[in-house]
Formats: C-alpha cells, structure tokens, sequence
C-alpha cells in the first residue's frame, strides 16, 4: 500500500509526466528497448530520488524493463504530491509525501527498501546508509546500486575506504554525461528558476556570492553574470579560486563576502560554510540559499533559534530579524531551492543523467556475477560508469538534436596511436 498524500492528485501528476516525457527522448528510446528485452525482469528495484515527473519518468522506464519497483523521495521537501500520486495510482509502489517529518522521512525509506531490494538507486545515500544500519538484513540480496549525486558518492567512498561498504555502486554522476549538463548547466538553470519564482526579484546590479566552485557552483555563477549580478566566488581549493579568477570573478572568504552580499547561494556539499559568524555581518535584508546536499550549508537552525522575530515573507521565504535588528531571508528552508522551490533540472537535462541510470542499472543486472572487486577482494566498491554508456548517451543526445560530428579515419587514428611522426 502506497504511502501518498491524495490520490485523487493523479491527473496533475499524469500531466506533468506526459509534458517531462515529451522532452526526454533518450529515455523513450531505451523505454521501448527496455519493453521489448526486459533487461530487469524479475528484480526489484528501490529508488529514491526528487519524486518529481522526470524522475517518475525514469521509474516507468525501469518498470517497463520487468523491474518491481518500490520508489521515495531524497528530500523532505522535493517531493510532489501529484506526481506521488500519478504513480501510486498506476499501481507502483510510493511511499513519499512533501513536507515529511525527519521520522516521516526515514519511514518512507525504510518502506521502499522492506520489499528487498536487488538493486538500489540512490540521491544522497540515504538508502545505501540505512542498509548498512538498521536493514543490514537486506545486505545479502542487493546485486550492487547506483548513485546520482556528488555527496552520495563521497558518502559511499567514505564507507569503502572503510571497508564498510557492501555492495557495487556504479558512480553516475561521475559520468561526464552527467556533471557537465546536470550539476553545470541543470544547476545553473534550475538554481536561477527557483529563487527568482520564489522571490520575483531583479538578479541584474545585485552582488552574487557563490559559495563553492565546483560543477554546480560554475553553473551557477555563470548564469548569475549573465543576469547581470556582480558574482563573488569563495573557495577552499587554490585551484578551483584561480579557475573562479580567470573566469572573471571575485574571489575572497566569506567572512569578507559576508558584508557585500545581496545573494548568497552555497554550492559544496560542505558543512557550516554560513554560520553565526558571518550572520551578523550581513546586509539587512540579505537572502541565503542552499543548491549543495541537504541544509546543512547555512546554519539555518541557530538562524531560528537566536532570531528575535521570525516570519512567513512569501511562500518559501522565512524572515529572521536578528538582535542586532537586521532581517536576513532564507530561501526553502536551506534546502536545495530548485528542487524545494522549483522543479528541478529541465527535462532535456534530466534525460541525460537518467538515461545513464537506466542502463547502469542494465548493466549491474547483466553482469551480476561478474562485478569488479576491490583489491582486496571485497564486494564493496564504488564503479565509474562504464565508458561505451557515457558515449553511447552523448551519442543518443547528438542524434535527439540533430548534430553530427566527424569520425577519426584510420590514418588519423594511425598517427593519434604512434609517436615516430
Ligand atoms: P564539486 O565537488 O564539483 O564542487 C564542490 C566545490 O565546493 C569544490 O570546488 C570544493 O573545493 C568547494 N568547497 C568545499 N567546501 C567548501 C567550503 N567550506 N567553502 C567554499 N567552498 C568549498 O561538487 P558539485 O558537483 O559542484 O556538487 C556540489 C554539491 O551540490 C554537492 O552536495 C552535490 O551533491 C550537490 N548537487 C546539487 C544539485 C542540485 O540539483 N541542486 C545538482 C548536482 C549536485
Ligand atoms: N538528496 C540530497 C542530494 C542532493 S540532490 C538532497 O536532497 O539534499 C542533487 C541531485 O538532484 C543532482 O545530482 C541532480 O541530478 C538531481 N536533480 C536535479 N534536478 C532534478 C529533477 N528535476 N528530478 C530529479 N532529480 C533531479
């Protein structure tokens, strides 16, 4: 029995399906392969990921495939409940409502992972990390998973360093197909989608800080120039700063940026990055918000516990008048404002990074018995996405866009191989 908040929210959920599944003809066409050759009969699959229509889309796609599938979300307040809905009422199994409580959001895991899963898509790791916690039960049945994200990966990197990790995961995002579009160009698009929704405010002549210049924080800052924001970038890496440099912004600590930023939008995947020290330097009337791996970006509980007046500004904006009588507004509670306040990546995007999980899936099940180990023989490993995918996926998105490009003949391949020329 699904856990779903109003059934009768199907057709609203149907419709966003049918609109995401229009643009995202990589998975139509491994839909219609997967129909035909049931790669996946007989497993079941638990997945969770943003419980929206691509990723409902994806769900169909591996469900046509044979798979049994039992699916939630990866975030308390990116799930949609019409697109829950959609699914449930399709006759999948979706334990996923927006707004859970922490306990109502573990429930929802614990639920998609009970029926045993043989393999396992994750956003985060949170189901990986329940596995190896409180269901080390189901340890046994799982061929192997696959993740989304760049903080799940160090997550289950972590664990296999620790020799704590116990089965396969095939690192998804790691697939060029992936962080180039996805965290650049998705994040960049979708980060901007959701805060200006959110507050119906002017990006042009404002000051920008970035926070985290990696995939997504590129994307993001790019785009901000394009709105015509002056950006700030703050790092960690000496390298990723002189990239930021070069790419024609500021760089400085936040403790400096704190003081100049009209924006502020953290994208590391780190903790702690804006804290109690830097909230009593902000402008009145500073927004911060999060795109990075959950809230733990922006300190958002000493926020609320130390504010001395706290509203609803808008829907998804909270107010916090400090003691020092500056009101600081943070964005979707922390959480990653395009999926918490928006819809996420557009849907050409998502069809990429999801047609690399549809057929990385394909490829644990048929290679079930003869996954790579680690060197010391173990079960545990994290696995890059075998390179004829990331190829046959920028291949499948050319031909969806009509671009050819040109072949090496064998002379130039010839002279590519040697080194007496
Ligand atoms: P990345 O590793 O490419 O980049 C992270 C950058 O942050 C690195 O350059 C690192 O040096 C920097 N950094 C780390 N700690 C920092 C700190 N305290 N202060 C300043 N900079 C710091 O990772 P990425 O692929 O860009 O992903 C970033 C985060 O966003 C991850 O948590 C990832 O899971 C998440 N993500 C979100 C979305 C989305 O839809 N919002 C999409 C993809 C990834
Ligand atoms: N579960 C964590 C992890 C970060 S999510 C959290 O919620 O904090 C970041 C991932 O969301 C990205 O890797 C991206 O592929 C995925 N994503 C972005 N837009 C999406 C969309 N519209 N539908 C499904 N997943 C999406």
């Amino acid at each position: 029995m699904s856990k779903i908040r109003d059934i009768s929210l199907a057709p609203s959920g149907e419709r966003k399906i049918a609109w995401a599944r229009r643009y995202m003809p990589l998975l139509q066409g491994i839909e219609e392969d997967f129909r035909k050759t049931k790669p996946l009969e007989g497993l079941k699959i638990s997945l969770s990921v943003h419980m929206e229509a691509k990723t409902a889309y994806l769900c169909r796609v591996l469900e046509a495939g044979g798979a049994e599938m039992h699916v939630t979300g990866c975030n308390p307040l990116s799930t949609q409940d019409d697109v829950a809905a959609a699914l449930a009422a399709g006759g999948m199994d979706v334990s996923a409502w927006r707004g859970a409580t922490e306990e109502e959001y573990e429930d929802h895991l614990m639920t998609a992972l009970s029926a045993g899963p043989n393999i396992v898509i994750d956003d985060g790791g949170d189901l990986a990390g329940l596995l190896h916690t409180k269901m080390r039960h189901l340890l046994p049945g799982v061929i192997g998973g696959c993740e989304e994200t760049t903080t799940g990966l160090n997550r289950l990197r972590a664990m296999a360093r620790e020799g704590a990790l116990e089965y396969p995961v095939i690192a998804v995002n790691d697939a060029r197909c992936k962080y180039l579009f996805d965290n650049r160009y998705g994040t960049g698009q979708s980060v901007w989608d959701g805060i200006n929704r959110t507050t119906n405010l002017i990006v042009a002549g404002k000051c920008v800080v970035v926070a985290g210049y990696g995939w997504c924080g590129k994307g993001i800052a790019m785009r901000a120039k394009g709105f015509g924001a002056r950006v700030i970038v703050t790092e960690i890496d000496p390298v990723k700063a002189l990239e930021a440099r070069m790419d024609g912004f500021d760089v400085m600590p936040m403790s400096v940026a704190a003081s100049l930023g009209d924006l502020f939008i953290t994208a590391t995947g780190c903790c702690d990055v804006i804290t109690k020290e830097h909230f009593p330097k902000l402008k009145d009337g500073a927004i911060l918000c999060n795109a990075g791996h959950f809230n733990v970006e922006v300190d958002v509980k000493f926020l609320e516990e130390h504010a001395v007046e706290k509203y609803d500004a808008r829907p998804n904006i909270r107010g916090c008048r400090l003691v020092n009588g500056k009101t600081i507004f943070v964005l979707a509670e922390g959480r990653l404002v395009n999926l918490a306040s928006g819809d996420g990546h557009p849907a050409e995007i998502m069809d990429m990074s999801f047609a690399i999980q549809a057929l990385s899936a394909r490829y644990l099940a048929q290679h079930r018995d003869s996954l790579p180990k680690s060197e010391t023989g173990a079960r545990g490993v994290v696995l890059p996405v075998p390179k004829e995918i990331d190829e046959d996926v920028a291949h499948r998105k050319l031909r969806a866009w009509n671009i050819r490009i040109d072949t090496l003949t064998p002379l130039q391949q010839e002279y590519l191989d040697g080194w007496e020329h």
